[in-house]
């Protein structure tokens, strides 16, 4: 199976071996890596397969270790699984409008983009995601949460898909922790062609640090693993993300007061306020907003030290901001410099 996902070379590449990929078992004394001696744990090299990370993950995703692949952020693992799967002069497929990071890494590797635009409701449409499997597109990329709409896609769609499309089907979760359904992960033990894409940089408040993760097949993971540069996660990253990882229950207390805001915010911006037309339901931390003048709103915002993100031109987000949920505080600021602005 995965011989036929893969471009030839890369099923067959050896990977670099470092240093501390060759010793096994107990050292005191490491004169292996050509390390300045002196130091506070800095002066060493990272473990280059993240292990004590990628087992907290696999506990808490409940799946193998063998299934998780730590990045550089998820954009690492987009890049990788593009690059693993495409070969210049091929294609992905992806559903706009979604998250910008697939076409660009698409497109920086010489790979096409074909696209599958979502359906007005948001939802999948599978006549054109069944043209781009015809046209031989070699992976298809979901967002879910999806980025900028905010909408969840049901499971079964997700299964849809992977029957109607025949390459590798990714799946993007950067936002799952915020979404009422379940996770794509329950579907890894049956589908050997999904990818599923987590992060550290929304939910878990380590954006700065950089870690994202691919779960999937132990056969894909062992891919990944093999084409990543050897010491992709530093030092400082995998300490962070361990022991965020560690401290589940300020996790929870702040996803949980994320959503309370999420949804008063969605009611304080649909009620009576002229000129917003809509504020769509989201399952992640933003709301997209439709607004009758949405430069002029973007940038009342601006004016007042607000920043949002102006998202109007994407395919039907026609007049649509997109704007994060913060602090209570900072909630209630937008509000009220919006009530003025209308
Ligand atoms: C924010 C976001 C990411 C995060 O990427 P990282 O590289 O992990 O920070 C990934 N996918 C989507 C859809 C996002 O919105």
């Amino acid at each position: 199976m995965l011989k036929t996902l893969l471009r030839p070379h890369i099923f067959n590449l050896t990977p670099y071996s470092t240093a501390r990929d060759e010793y096994s078992g107990e050292a005191r004394v490491f004169l292996d890596a050509n390390e300045n001696p002196y130091g506070d744990g800095l002066n060493r090299y990272p473990d280059p397969r993240s292990d004590e990370l990628r087992s907290i993950i696999a506990k808490i995703r409940g799946v193998e270790k063998s299934q998780v692949f730590v990045g550089n952020g998820s954009d690492e693992a987009i890049d990788l699984i593009i690059r693993a799967v495409a070969s210049p002069g091929e294609a992905i497929a992806i559903t706009p409008p979604t998250y910008g990071m697939y076409g660009v890494a698409a497109r920086t590797n010489g790979v096409g983009v074909f696209s599958a635009p979502l359906k007005k409701d948001f939802s999948l449409d599978f006549e054109l995601i069944k043209i781009a499997a015809d046209n031989g597109a070699k992976a298809l990329f979901l967002c879910s949460p999806n980025n900028p709409t905010g909408n969840q896609l049901p499971l079964a769609d997700i299964q849809r898909a992977l029957d109607l499309f025949p390459g590798l089907v990714v799946v993007d979760e950067a936002y799952i922790d915020f979404a009422s359904g379940p996770s794509a992960v329950g579907l890894l033990k049956s589908r050997d062609r999904l990818v599923v894409l987590q992060t550290m940089s929304k939910a878990w408040g380590l954006a700065g640090a950089r870690v994202g993760m691919a779960l999937a097949s132990r056969e894909l993971i062992g891919v990944l693993n093999r084409i990543k540069l050897p010491y992709n996660v530093n030092q400082l990253s995998q300490s962070a993300a361990i022991k965020r990882l560690l401290d589940i229950e300020s996790f929870k207390n702040q996803v949980r007061s994320i959503i309370e805001e999420r949804e008063r915010l969605r009611s304080e911006l649909t009620d009576k306020i002229a000129g917003i037309l809509e504020v769509f339901p989201s399952e992640a931390n933003f709301l997209l907003v439709r607004c009758e003048r949405p430069c002029e709103l973007f940038k009342g915002l601006q004016s007042s030290g607000i920043i949002v993100r102006d998202r109007s031109k994407e395919p039907l987000c026609d007049g649509c901001l997109r704007i994060t949920v913060g602090t209570p505080r900072e909630n209630d600021e937008l509000i009220e410099v919006i009530r003025r602005w209308a």
